[in-house]
């Protein structure tokens, strides 16, 4: 079972992800949290280069192929290895992130990102993506300053990726929960749990 989570900047994302690792083990399962980019040995160095605020110019392909590429070792080094064991994967980002920040944020072809990452991941698809929706000006809020290169963005380009994340869950009804972010955090947890329970194993 693979299980991603997906939003802007300070949607909770992170936070979120580790109460549901944190559930699924109090259940007896086996569950590998993992997160994008940066997970792996190189992805940590490719996290580096990318969120660094002195990369200047990095061309919007190049950006794409350098998450691709992080991800494929992700997918190689961490997910695909848990899964094989029967581990439950919690993810903090995945592919979706690629669509919504390099293609409606970078303004590229939606579609050609979404044929490369086919190829980086081998067409691994989550069995459920939870989207946590929060207006730009709120996530952003909630950080101290833009601490990366991305989140130094301007305002435009945050609501894209907004409403990039809100297409995508809504052309994949069958495996995206879409949760409003502004609430406590309690409340939220309990809507993804719930809907992570339609998805275990027996
Ligand atoms: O989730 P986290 O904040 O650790 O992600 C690191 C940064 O990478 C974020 O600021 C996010 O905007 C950026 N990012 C991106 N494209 C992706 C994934 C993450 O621009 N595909
Ligand atoms: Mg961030």
């Amino acid at each position: 079972v693979f299980i991603a989570f997906e939003g802007g900047e300070g949607a909770g994302k992170t936070t979120q992800a580790r109460l549901a690792a944190i559930w699924l083990r109090d259940h007896g399962y086996d569950v590998v949290s993992t997160h994008e980019p940066g997970a792996t040995k190189i992805g940590m160095r490719l996290r580096a280069m990318l969120l660094d605020q002195e990369t200047t110019g990095l061309s919007p392909r190049a950006e794409t192929l350098l998450y691709a590429a992080d991800r494929a070792d992700h997918v190689a080094n961490v997910i695909l290895p848990a899964m094989e064991r029967g581990a439950i994967v919690v993810s903090d980002r995945y592919v979706d992130s690629s669509l919504a920040y390099q293609g409606y944020g970078r303004q590229q072809d939606v579609d050609a990102i979404g044929r490369v990452n086919a190829w980086a991941t081998g067409g691994l698809v989550p069995d459920l993506t939870v989207l946590l929706e929060v207006p730009p000006e709120t996530g952003l809020g909630r950080l101290a300053s833009p601490a990366d290169r991305i989140e130094a963005e301007p305002h435009e380009f945050h609501e894209r990726v907004r409403q990039g994340f809100h297409a995508l869950a809504e052309a994949h009804p069958e495996r995206y929960l879409i949760v409003d972010a502004g609430r406590p955090q309690a409340e939220i947890s309990r809507e993804i749990q719930y809907r992570i329970r339609e998805i275990l194993p027996d």
